[in-house]
């Protein structure tokens, strides 16, 4: 079996950590969430680590190239030898450029550029109606997962609350950013041929086959 090199692309809301973790289980893949292993490097005072500490400490963003950097540290790993799952990076075609750069120094490549979308409605109705415990943290959905009484969480009694994240007027500024941020990445990966896209408006099951069918058809190919 090939490579299976993955950037994982979506809104917030379209479904993607769900469907990372079951391409995770499904090929065994590690993932990379940018902000977990920028974190896990820190923690774990790699050389890269340190040098974004102060950065972050500082609520400063993370150079492109330290960033790239903290990425192939994961990447160079006998864990990514198959491939991987990554995250949160590129957000930006300059990224992405990047990426591409490092990982052709290895004799690499990127496999393909999965965006899970979803119209802008429908990330708002979706986050908009998550309600969380103040308690405990357990979440539940007005629609989806309503609580057996309105307001209250099944399992300690405690209130129910609307996140700031969650509220209707934050979840379309966050949308437009990241509509604004990603229109051009989407557009660079698709003419390089490596963007699939897939509509995260269907059941997670339904979005997960497909995903899966469009894999097997791209290391089907790789062999060729
Ligand atoms: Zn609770």
């Amino acid at each position: 079996m090939s490579e299976l090199n993955l950037i994982l692309m979506g809104p917030p809301g379209a479904g993607k950590g769900t469907q990372a973790e079951r391409l995770v289980d499904d090929f065994d893949l590690p993932y990379y969430a940018t902000g977990d292993i920028l974190r896990a490097a820190i923690g774990g005072e790699t050389e890269l680590g340190k040098q974004a500490k102060p950065i972050v400490e500082a609520g400063d963003l993370v150079p492109d190239e330290l960033m790239i950097g903290v990425i192939m540290e994961r990447i160079d790993t006998p864990e990514a030898e198959d491939g991987f799952i990554l995250d949160g990076f590129p957000r930006t075609v300059r990224q992405a450029e990047a990426l591409d750069e490092a990982l052709a120094r290895r004799g690499r490549g990127l496999t393909a550029a999965l965006l899970i979308d979803a119209p802008g409605e429908e990330v708002v109705r979706r986050l908009s109606g998550r309600r969380i415990c103040v308690k405990n943290g357990h979440v539940y959905h007005v629609e989806n997962d309503p609580p057996k009484k309105e307001g209250v969480c099944d399992q300690d009694g405690s209130r129910l609350i609307q996140r700031d994240d969650d509220k209707p007027e934050t979840i379309e500024r966050r949308l437009s950013v990241y509509r604004e941020q990603t229109a051009p990445l989407i557009d660079w990966y698709d003419e390089r041929g490596l963007l699939r896209r897939f509509d995260g408006t269907r059941p997670p099951e339904e979005v997960h086959s497909h995903i899966r069918a469009t894999l097997a058809t791209l290391a089907l190919e790789a062999e060729l």
